[in-house]
C-alpha cells in the first residue's frame, strides 16, 4: 500500500495536466469527480501495475532443476515478462537478493473448510454453513501467507469450497487458487458417507447427489452431480480411511465397475480424478481403472507401485498429516485410534520406497487434519527419508502443475506464466527447513507477503 501511495503521490506532483481538472472539481461538478477519480485511478493502476522487478539472489529452474544466480523476474500485470541476467533497474523494485526465489508453491491436498480438533465430530450439529465458510476464508489466507498460491480442495461442502475459490477468484478474499473437488464420493458405509457412525434415524440412506453412490448409474450420476455444483475436480474415497467413524482403515469400497464410470464419466466432463486410498487392493483397483492421483498410499506394495509407474499416476503422500494423527491418536474417538497409530508412521515409510522404485510425486499435505499454513512440514518429511531438497521443491510446482493440467500456465518461473512467485530468506537446497518459513508471496503479480 505504502508504494502505491508513494507512487501516486509521484504522479499527482509531476503531471500539470491534472490541476485544470482539479479546479473543476473545486466548483462542485459531481460528474468531473467522478471522472477524474476515475481516470486517475487507471492512470494509476496503469503505472503501478506495469512493471514490477524482483532481483532474485537465486531462482530455481524448476523445469531443469537448477538454480540461477543473480537474475531480475520482470513482471507486467499478472504475467511474467522477461528474466534478465543480472539486476537491473525499472518502476518497482523487489529486494529479494538474499533470498531463493521458485514458482508458487502448490498443496494437491487440502480441506480449507475443516481443521481437526476433538470437536469436530459434532461441530456440524452446533454450527451452519458459514461457520465453515468464515473459517474457510481465514484458512485459505493461512495457506497463502504459508507460500501456497495454488490448492486442490479434496472434499468439503460445495456451498463452501465453491463459493470460496469464486470469491478468491473476485479479489474479494484473498487466498491461494481453488481447484475443488466439492463432496467426495463414497460407497455406502464407505470413508466418506457422510452419515458414518450416527444413529439409525440420521443415518438415513444418502445417494449420489451426496456423494455415495452404489453401481454404474450412480457412479455416474455422482460425477454429473459435481460437474452441475462446480467442482474442478472429482475425488474418491476408495478405501476405509483414519478418521471417519468406522472401523476398517484399508477396505476396498468401490467395485472395478463403479470406478470403470466414474472414470468414463469424469472423461467425459475433463475431470482429473484423486483417490483417497489406505489399502492396497483398493488403490490397485484405482490405479487400474485410470485414475490421476493416490493419496496417501499407506499400504501401497510393489505391485501398485509398478502399477502407478505404468500409467503414469501420481502419489500425493500427505506425510504431515500421518505423523499429525498417530501424535494426537488419544484425542480421537475410540474407534479412531487403533487405525491413527497404525497408518500414520507408515506413510513415510511408504513414500521413501515409492520414490526408490521411481513413482512419480505431487505434493500434498491433507491440511485441516493438521493445522492449516503448516504445509511447509512436507518438505522435510520429503527430504528425511531420501528425496533430494530439488526433488521435493519441484514435487510441489512443476509436477503439481502437470498433474492439475495447469502446466502451460503455472509450476515454473518462465517468461508468459503467471506470476505466482515465492521466496525463502537463505537456501533451502542446503536447509529445507526453509520451506516452512516462506517470506515472499506473489499471486497473479500482486504482492501478498514482503519480508
Ligand atoms: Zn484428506
Amino acid at each position: 500500500m505504502l508504494k502505491h501511495n508513494r507512487q501516486y503521490s509521484v504522479i499527482a506532483e509531476t503531471h500539470n495536466f491534472t490541476q485544470p481538472l482539479l479546479v473543476l472539481i473545486a466548483k462542485g461538478c459531481q460528474f468531473m469527480k467522478w471522472f477524474v477519480f476515475v481516470t486517475l485511478s487507471m492512470f494509476v493502476q496503469l503505472v503501478v501495475g506495469a512493471e514490477k522487478i524482483i532481483h532474485a539472489g537465486k531462482m530455481i529452474d524448476t523445469i531443469n532443476g537448477k538454480v540461477r544466480e543473480k537474475v531480475s523476474i520482470v513482471i507486467e500485470g499478472n504475467k511474467i515478462a522477461a528474466i534478465k541476467e543480472g539486476y537491473v533497474q525499472g518502476a518497482e523494485i523487489i529486494d529479494l537478493k538474499n533470498a531463493t526465489v521458485m514458482p508458487g508453491l502448490m498443496d494437491m491436498h487440502t480441506h480449507l473448510m475443516n481443521e481437526m480438533t476433538a470437536e469436530s465430530y459434532t461441530e456440524g450439529f452446533f454450527h451452519n454453513e458459514s461457520f465453515f465458510a468464515i473459517k474457510a476464508v481465514a484458512n485459505a489466507n493461512k495457506t497463502l501467507l504459508a507460500g501456497f498460491t495454488t490448492v486442490r480442495d479434496l472434499g468439503g461442502d460445495p456451498n463452501v469450497t465453491v463459493e470460496l475459490r469464486k470469491a478468491i477468484d473476485k479479489g474479494t478474499v484473498p487466498g491461494p487458487r481453488v481447484f475443488t473437488a466439492g463432496k467426495s464420493i463414497a460407497t455406502t458405509g464407505g470413508h466418506a458417507d457422510p452419515t458414518n457412525g450416527l444413529n439409525h434415524e440420521l443415518m438415513k440412506d444418502p445417494g449420489p447427489k451426496e456423494g455415495v453412490v452404489n453401481g454404474v448409474a450412480d457412479a455416474y450420476k455422482a460425477v454429473r452431480q459435481r460437474y452441475k455444483e462446480g467442482a474442478d475436480v472429482i475425488k474418491l474415497t476408495v478405501t476405509g480411511g483414519v478418521l471417519s467413524l468406522a472401523k476398517s482403515g484399508e477396505n476396498p469400497q468401490f467395485t472395478d465397475d463403479e470406478l470403470d464410470a466414474i472414470m468414463a464419466a469424469a472423461k467425459d466432463y475433463g475431470f482429473v480424478v484423486a483417490v483417497h486410498a489406505h489399502g492396497a487392493e483398493g488403490m490397485k483397483r484405482a490405479i487400474k481403472a485410470g485414475v490421476h492421483s493416490v493419496e496417501h498410499g499407506t499400504y501401497m506394495d510393489k505391485e501398485a507401485m509398478s502399477l502407478m509407474k505404468k500409467m503414469g499416476t501420481y502419489y500425493v503422500p500427505t506425510i504431515t498429516a500421518g505423523k499429525w494423527v498417530a501424535d494426537k491418536a488419544n484425542t480421537y474417538p475410540p474407534i479412531v485410534q487403533p487405525k491413527a497409530k497404525a497408518v500414520g508412521p507408515q506413510i513415510q515409510k511408504t513414500f521413501a520406497k515409492a520414490i526408490k522404485r521411481g513413482v512419480k510425486i505431487a505434493f500434498g499435505t491433507d491440511a485441516g487434519v493438521f493445522p492449516h499454513g503448516l504445509n511447509g512440514r512436507e518438505f522435510k518429511y520429503m527430504v528425511e527419508v531420501g528425496m533430494s531438497p530439488m526433488k521435493s521443491i519441484q514435487s510441489a510446482t512443476i509436477e503439481t502443475a502437470k498433474l492439475l493440467r495447469i502446466n502451460e500456465r503455472l509450476g515454473s518461473i518462465e517468461v508468459g506464466k503467471l506470476a505466482d512467485i515465492v521466496a525463502v530468506e537463505g537456501d533451502p537446497l542446503t536447509q529445507i527447513e526453509l520451506m516452512e518459513s516462506v517470506s515472499f508471496v506473489m499471486k497473479d503479480g500482486v504482492v501478498y507477503k514482503m519480508p
